[in-house]
């Protein structure tokens, strides 16, 4: 079969969800036996989405391959089962980058070099660039129609219609029908317009998903298929959800996949969604509760720790148990607020780059370590355990990582400035390298060491991790950390880059390198989250017990 392509657009205004509703559309297809990819284009001009600041845009997600990506990539595979890697994001920087280093190198033979066509071709070609075997490539289109940004994305696509024929291609457009109050009703109007303003650039949708509070009437439905030239099945009511794993069988209820593969002419089997009911019922129906606190930097914007609070999420899910994350500000810590983490069953120090706020996370560290309660450190949260563990039972007095002070007495966290990449190319960095290019990036092999708690975790002698940092456990350490109660769980298989560690004694305190995450999903949580939960669980019934008495 031919690969077929279904475009996601937005319109009216952002944040209706555009990426929950393209991974929704994967996750039915793929119950329907088809394979998928998705792409997100996005317009913005930034070439690096890597060095983006989150509290603009949210977190940046790492692929298997390494790349660094726009947040909606972790949707898509929380979504699906599918493997995404770094074709499947792409900006107007990297487009515009692409052309403008060609015409350099003189490949336009001195043409002039326009919009339309090599701007569009180039767009073009990054989404026709597919692996074999994919059936159905959905393609999300960043921002909302109607920017200027957007235009050549719209234009490319319009361009791939003609291309690929109807029959091989889509348009979904995202909108919303609000409800105003005052006149109890529901509005279309925006919707036409929306639908105006994309077909004033050659594109006429063929489905439209309509982002509402409540269910639109078959009235309501005809309306907007006459005024927006759409049939009157492919008008789809996209309610706002209690959850966003109920998206994908919401939608199968409106007959959004027997559309889509009728329309592109696929031939495929009825879909199994057996699998979100039971997660949305898991996750509605929970029969424990337990209390988290992250302690951050960023905790003011959840987006920035978007996987992680899905993995949380996916964590309760294993335990069916609900997972209550308290957010605290580790800047808090520092002025000696620490109500928060009194409470709690369960202290998560996630990943994160500079030095505000550091020392209030050793402080909530110390604290969970001390009082025993579950801990679990991801990337800079293992990096500032090995400091809180140096200084506080090995004798480091001063211990840091260098990233925060580069003078330390015993740099128990450094940087490897020459370091050997996934695709087996030597790096070479310092603290004054570029921000982007210098950190180690994608899924690397762990080794784990029997008998610990990630080898309990895991049930697996090796695994694969997503890493994103620049910093590492300083191996001449490591013997001295281990006298003072650190073990070393897991490590690279060259036995060089210390991957997890572990505290003896403790019921179960562990930080790791890498960002686990980004693997967790909503059907296959991750193991460390799932025994992270279980042990706060049990933390959590112990002490119930113990007020009981
Ligand atoms: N800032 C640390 C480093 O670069 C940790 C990064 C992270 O937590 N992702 O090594």
């Amino acid at each position: 079969m031919r690969q077929k392509f279904i475009f996601v657009t937005g319109g009216v205004v952002s944040s209706l969800g555009k990426g929950i509703a393209a991974s929704s559309i994967g996750a039915l297809l793929e119950s329907r036996g088809l394979n998928i990819t998705i792409k997100k284009l996005d317009p913005y001009i930034n070439v690096d989405p890597g060095t983006m600041n989150p509290f603009q845009h949210g977190e940046v997600f790492v692929t298997e391959d390494g790349a660094e990506t726009d947040l909606d990539l972790g949707h898509y595979e929380r979504f699906t089962t599918a493997a995404f890697s770094r074709k499947c994001n792409f900006t107007t920087g990297q487009v515009y980058d692409a052309v403008i280093s060609r015409e350099r190198k003189g490949e336009y033979l001195g043409g002039t070099v326009q919009v339309i066509p090599h701007i569009t071709d180039e767009i073009k070609n990054r989404i026709l660039d597919v692996d074999e075997g994919i059936d159905v490539v959905i393609v999300e289109i960043g921002g909302t129609v109607g920017d200027i940004e957007g235009l050549p994305f719209l234009e490319a696509i319009r361009q791939l219609r003609n291309d690929l024929g109807k029959e091989n291609s889509l348009f979904v457009h995202l909108t919303l029908v609000p409800f105003i109050k005052t006149a109890d009703e529901m509005k279309t109007k925006p919707t036409q317009h929306s639908v105006n303003e994309l077909r004033r650039i050659g594109i006429q949708p063929d489905i439209l998903l309509c982002r509402t509070e409540r269910q639109l009437s078959q009235g309501l439905k005809d309306k907007i298929s006459l005024f927006c030239n759409v049939e009157k099945d492919a008008v789809i009511t996209a309610k706002d959800a209690e959850i966003i794993y109920d998206v994908p069988v919401a939608f199968h209820n409106e007959g959004l996949d027997e559309k889509i593969t009728q329309s592109l002419n696929i031939w495929a089997k009825k879909p199994d969604l057996s699998k979100w009911e039971e997660i949305g019922d898991a996750i509605k129906h929970p029969k424990k509760e337990v209390d988290i606190a992250l302690v951050g930097k960023y905790v003011k914007l959840k987006d920035s720790y978007k996987s992680l609070n899905e993995a949380l999420v996916h964590g309760g899910i294993a335990n069916s148990c609900k997972v209550n994350v308290r957010y605290v500000d580790s800047e808090d810590i520092e002025k000696g607020i620490t109500a928060d983490l009194f409470n709690v069953d369960g202290i998560l120090v996630p990943g994160g780059f500079g030095d505000r706020g550091i020392e209030g996370k050793i402080n909530a560290i110390e604290h969970a370590r001390e009082k025993k309660i579950p801990f679990l450190g991801l990337c800079l949260g293992m990096q500032l355990a090995v400091v809180e563990i140096g200084r506080h039972l090995a004798g480091c007095k001063d211990a840091n990582s260098c990233e925060f002070n580069e003078k330390t007495p015993f740099p128990l966290i450094y940087l490897i400035e020459e370091f050997v990449d996934r695709e087996n190319q030597v790096q070479t960095r310092d603290q004054y390298s570029d921000k982007g290019g210098t950190m180690r990036l994608g899924a690397y092999p762990c080794v784990l060491k029997p008998g610990t708690l990630a080898h309990k975790a895991y049930e697996k002698e090796i695994v694969q991790e997503r890493h994103r940092h620049r910093y590492e456990f300083n191996i001449k350490y490591r013997e001295q950390l281990e006298k003072a109660g650190m073990i070393v769980s897991g490590i690279s298989p060259d036995g060089t880059l210390v991957e997890i560690i572990e505290m003896k004694g403790h019921p179960w305190f562990l930080g790791c390198q890498f960002h686990p995450e980004f693997k967790s999903k909503p059907f296959d949580p991750h193991p460390l989250f799932g025994d992270f939960i279980k042990a706060s669980l049990k933390r959590r019934q112990e002490k119930l017990r113990c007020k009981k008495k």
